[in-house]
């Protein structure tokens, strides 16, 4: 951190230039190192490279393309009016960078979660120290390994380990930190840098709820909510983590959300490809203690040995019930149905704010609405998750 803030100091990290090359020198470590990245996280758990692709490494190219291509224009002093009172002066608005800047990452999206903000912080001019999860060791290292053998660490330096490590972390100054996990290691994080007054941004989970409305096109919708439900083994964020769906369809819709599992998983999902193991036992044993066999009308199946748990949809769930005290983050989709949606709609405002909100429908007035009395951070109308991809729009 000494030799960071040194190297900070130096005005080094801060030319238009050292910026773009040093994006250019990642990507084509990216490109060089594409086989390993892959292969790590399918020993992790079992998620295939095509996903992987598709859900990191693609969106990887993306934010280095989009940052070099657009540094220089955000990076740029901006002029603004002056008031009269300080006629003839000009006034600017100056950026500048933060200076030495810690990310803590998650395991479920391992590359983009330290990657995206490294981009944004060797973008903007800083330096930074990057903390992977431990429960992905095969992605922390290979992340360490492109990192740490070829950039100087008074740059940029991975560093590996668990809750001792993180917290040796959070007891030094940085001038930023950017942490995306869970929202009980959020409050850790930011007491901690409240103590040196460290700016910070926390991306943190919660349960994101789906509206069905009768209006939507069901086929269309179970489609995409199956691809985003189970996207990485449901452990994805921004992922559907309950289905709140207008009764007199429902039965109809149950139907189709079926189809459309064994279309994507095949009739036997522990034999698809395409569908990511729990990350570890203990994840896996807390998601089994939500499933209530008792409503569970498909899936419902797991195997410990193999970390497998199949898509398994819970019929007739209500908002007591053990599986909507949490965040899922697993393969588990609950249905609650509604026949009044303003019933539903307070339901969903008594319970904390949701991280993204998805409504399928084409009722205008229904769509509008939920969007206008549900307050969320990001979201899609007749889709979910895609949202994300957009870098146009903020995230989280
Ligand atoms: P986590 O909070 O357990 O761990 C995140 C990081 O914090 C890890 O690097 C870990 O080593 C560190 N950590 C854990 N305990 C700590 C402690 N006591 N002190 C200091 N550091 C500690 O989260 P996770 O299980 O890796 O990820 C799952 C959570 O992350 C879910 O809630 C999910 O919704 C959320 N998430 C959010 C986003 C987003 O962009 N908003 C993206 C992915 C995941």
């Amino acid at each position: 951190i000494e030799i960071q803030r040194e190297f900070f100091n130096s005005n080094a990290t801060k030319s238009f230039d050292f910026r773009i090359s040093q994006l250019k020198k990642f990507k084509t470590l990216l490109k060089e190192n594409e086989e390993a990245i892959h292969s790590a996280i399918y020993k992790d758990f079992k998620r295939s490279s095509t996903e992987n692709y598709t859900a990191e490494i693609g969106l990887i190219y993306h934010e280095i393309n989009n940052c070099c291509k657009n540094l220089k224009k955000w990076g740029k002093r901006q002029k603004v009016k002056t008031n009269l009172l300080n006629m003839p002066a000009k006034s600017y608005i100056i950026p500048e960078p933060l200076g030495v800047t810690l990310i803590i990452g998650a395991w479920n999206y391992p590359y983009i979660l330290l990657f995206g903000p490294m981009i944004a912080a060797i973008s903007a001019g800083n330096t930074a120290v990057l903390k992977p999860s431990e429960l992905s060791l095969n992605t922390s290292s290979i992340i360490a390994k492109i990192i740490n053998e070829n950039f100087e660490p008074r740059f940029l330096k991975v560093i590996e380990g668990g809750i001792a490590e993180t917290t040796e972390l959070l007891n030094q100054k940085f001038d930023k930190i950017f942490f995306t996990g869970s929202p009980a290691v959020g409050k850790v994080i930011l007491k901690a840098a409240a103590e040196h007054l460290c700016p910070v941004t926390l991306e943190l989970g919660g349960k994101s709820p789906t509206f069905i409305l009768k209006s939507t096109k069901l086929k269309i919708a179970a489609k995409r909510i199956v691809w985003a439900k189970f996207l990485n083994g449901g452990q994805t964020c921004v992922a559907p983590d309950y289905l709140l769906v207008e009764n007199s369809i429902k039965s109809q819709f149950i139907e189709m959300l079926k189809n459309e599992i064994k279309r994507i998983h095949s009739p036997e999902p522990i034999k698809s490809e395409a569908l990511a193991r729990i990350i570890n036992a203990r994840h896996f044993e807390r998601l089994i203690k939500l499933i209530d066999q008792k409503k569970v009308i498909y899936g419902g199946d797991y195997n410990l040995q193999d970390l497998y748990i199949a898509p398994t949809i819970i019929d007739n769930v209500s908002f007591e019930d053990n599986v909507m005290q949490e965040e899922i983050f697993g393969p588990l989709l609950p249905i609650i149905e509604f026949e009044d949606l303003n019933w539903a709609i307070k339901q969903v405002k008594e319970n904390p704010k949701p991280l993204a909100l998805y409504i399928f429908g084409n009722n205008r007035k229904q769509i509008n609405q939920i969007q206008e009395e549900i307050s969320f951070g990001g979201g899609a109308i007749n889709d979910a998750i895609m949202h994300f991809t957009n870098t146009n729009l903020p995230f989280g």
